[in-house]
């Protein structure tokens, strides 16, 4: 069994001040880099599972989503960071499963890449990370804003990257 970093996406990976649904409004923070860089050094595999319910309302396609993340995985590559698989949900309205708070998207990648999700983390910056996490049975890492129920709150994802090697 391997351990896992589970990654929110909008807000943790990337600034979500502004919608991104194109490529070019992908902005990373100034610490993402090489936060992503010290993970993925560390033995864990690293997913990002994103709530992207602005597929269902419309305001972008799966196709749309795809080349966001085809352009993300692009730079990552060429810093040799290494994120093993993005799992996405496309709801809004509908009842569903992998929709954060609920832990769809962290069991499905836990079954078909055999996580040991009792030695993993999620790391998020809203309550809803936190629950799924929590859920799925990580270690939680909020960012930003306290909540009541993380394990651990940090200002950033360098400060949790940092973290989780100390931990
Ligand atoms: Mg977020
Ligand atoms: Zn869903």
């Amino acid at each position: 069994m391997k351990k896992a970093i589970f990654l929110d996406r909008d807000g943790v990976i990337n600034d979500n001040k502004k919608p991104v649904n194109k490529p070019k409004d992908l902005i990373f923070y100034p610490w993402t880099i090489e936060a992503l860089k010290i993970l993925s050094k560390a033995d864990f595999m690293l997913f990002i599972v994103t709530n992207q319910g602005g597929i269902e309302m419309g305001y972008f396609t799966e196709n749309d989503l795809k080349a966001i993340h085809d352009e993300m995985m692009r730079i990552f590559r060429l810093e040799n960071i290494v994120i093993d698989d993005i799992a996405y949900c496309p709801h809004f309205k509908t009842k569903c499963e992998c929709r954060k708070p609920s832990p769809g998207m962290l069991l499905s990648l836990a079954k078909n890449h055999h996580i040991d999700l009792n030695a993993s983390y999620m790391i998020g910056d809203r309550e809803m990370d936190i629950t799924a996490g929590f859920e799925a049975g990580c270690t939680t890492i909020k960012i930003g804003k306290p909540c009541n129920h993380a394990h651990h709150t940090v200002d950033n994802l360098l400060e949790a990257a940092n973290l989780i090697m100390d931990l």
